[in-house]
């Protein structure tokens, strides 16, 4: 038996309607992409969502529109994907590397408070740090409170990566209000509609904020930095247009957004088979000593786009890598999340990181493992992720003497 590590949920719904946009002649971005930004703006409750090809995408507009200059600082988690740090580099701004909370993996902001008076490596070159970009790792939200506390006391901007949070939500306490990780949560809240994600268009991205000029300033830049999009040019605009910034080619397509439209539709229907599934395996590894499981932390509500478990290397005779073959080798697919930024090459050889110096990333990254999760998952491929996991844990558990 065989369970991939994802596998994309799709309907009749997203078939036929690729299949209406196909038909309508208007392929690129168009009346779809519109419709799916107004509807996925009110599923976050930013009032202003711009559509773009990637989070990757998302983020560049995002930092752009907020005015990152070369030689800028901004604090990134270490434990995040490329994508994060990237964008912060296509500026000529440095990525000031933070460690992370051992429970939630997610950034954590006292070392943060530490890098902002003693920005270790590399703060020799950083003229000063203007932003954060906080990312929600595997869809369990940070405290939002202490994030923007955090942020206004430094005078940073925000710029949220939630690329695995939607839909995700969090509250300070029990008896309070849910906000939703895009309503008004950062100065620019940047979704990622990847093949794997929670919501998938194959590639794309949305940017939300609650500021008109931000998102002026994206919706601009995303295409070419004309004065009028496609839209606005093909159906019904005008032909002309002035060239007011040299823009990128961010836009979405219509073919994308009929894959988006559904997709939002059955976004809590999704998000709950996941959640079920992941409570599943929390019952089914609670009596398995050499895991931990991520747990399920009270005053969010998760988007369960992972399910990490960490492996107790000291009480296994293997370790992680080996795991991880064992598991394919039994046919479940799995992954890493991930290994940090600062133990990649790019950023070890240009800034001269070693692994001590984002210590519990470094510690921690060597135990991940994420398990397959995603909706329409069946009773057959839970059980076989769960009897294969409980299997390598007992025949690979260290005896003791
Ligand atoms: C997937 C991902 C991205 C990039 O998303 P794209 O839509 O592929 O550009 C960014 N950040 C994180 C944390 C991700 O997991």
């Amino acid at each position: 038996m065989k369970v991939p590590f994802f596998r994309p949920s799709l309907t009749d719904a997203e078939v036929d309607e690729v299949v209406d946009t196909l038909r309508s002649g208007w392929l690129t971005t168009g009346p779809k992409v519109r419709r799916f930004e107004e509807r996925f703006g009110e599923a976050v409750g930013a009032p202003h969502a711009v559509a773009v090809n990637s989070a990757t995408a998302a983020l560049h507009l995002a930092l752009e529109a907020l005015g990152l200059r070369a030689g800028e600082g901004v604090l990134v988690p270490t434990l995040t994907f490329a994508a994060t740090a990237e964008v912060v580099r296509y500026f000529g701004a440095v990525p000031v590397l933070v460690d992370c909370e051992p429970g939630s993996l997610n950034l954590d902001l006292e070392d943060a408070e530490r890098r902002l008076s003693a920005p270790a490596p590399p703060g020799d070159v950083v003229s000063r740090i203007v932003g954060l970009i906080p990312v929600h790792v595997g869809g369990v939200m940070m405290d939002v409170a202490r994030v923007r506390d955090f942020a206004a006391r430094h005078s940073l901007w925000i710029v949220e990566d939630a690329a695995h949070a939607f839909p995700a939500a969090w509250r300070a306490a029990r008896g309070d209000g849910w906000t939703r990780c895009g309503e008004g949560t950062a100065a620019v809240t940047c979704f990622s509609f990847y093949a794997n994600k929670t919501l998938t268009t194959g590639e794309g991205g949305m940017a939300v904020t609650s500021d008109a000029a931000l998102a002026d300033r994206m919706r601009l830049m995303s295409l070419h930095g004309l004065s009028k999009d496609a839209w606005g040019r093909y159906a019904g605009g005008s032909w002309d247009y002035q060239i007011v910034a040299p823009g990128f080619k961010y836009n979405l397509t219509d073919i994308a957004a009929s894959l988006g439209l559904h997709q939002l539709a059955r976004a809590e229907v999704l998000r709950k088979s996941r959640e079920e599934i992941a409570l599943g395996y929390e019952e089914a590894f609670a009596d398995v000593a050499e895991i931990e499981r991520p747990g399920v932390p009270e005053n969010r509500v998760l988007s369960w786009h992972l399910y990490p478990i960490r492996l107790r290397l000291e009480r296994l005779r293997v370790d992680r890598n080996r795991f991880i073959a064992d598991l394919q080798e039994a046919g479940v697919g799995c992954s890493v999340h991930w290994r940090p930024l600062h133990m990649h090459a790019y950023y070890r050889e240009t800034f001269g990181f070693r692994p001590a110096d984002l210590p519990v990333a470094a510690r921690e990254w060597p135990r991940l493992i994420s398990l397959p999760l995603f909706p329409g998952m069946n009773a057959e491929e839970r059980a076989h992720v769960v009897s294969c996991v409980r299997g390598l844990c007992a025949r690979h558990a260290q005896t003791t003497t």
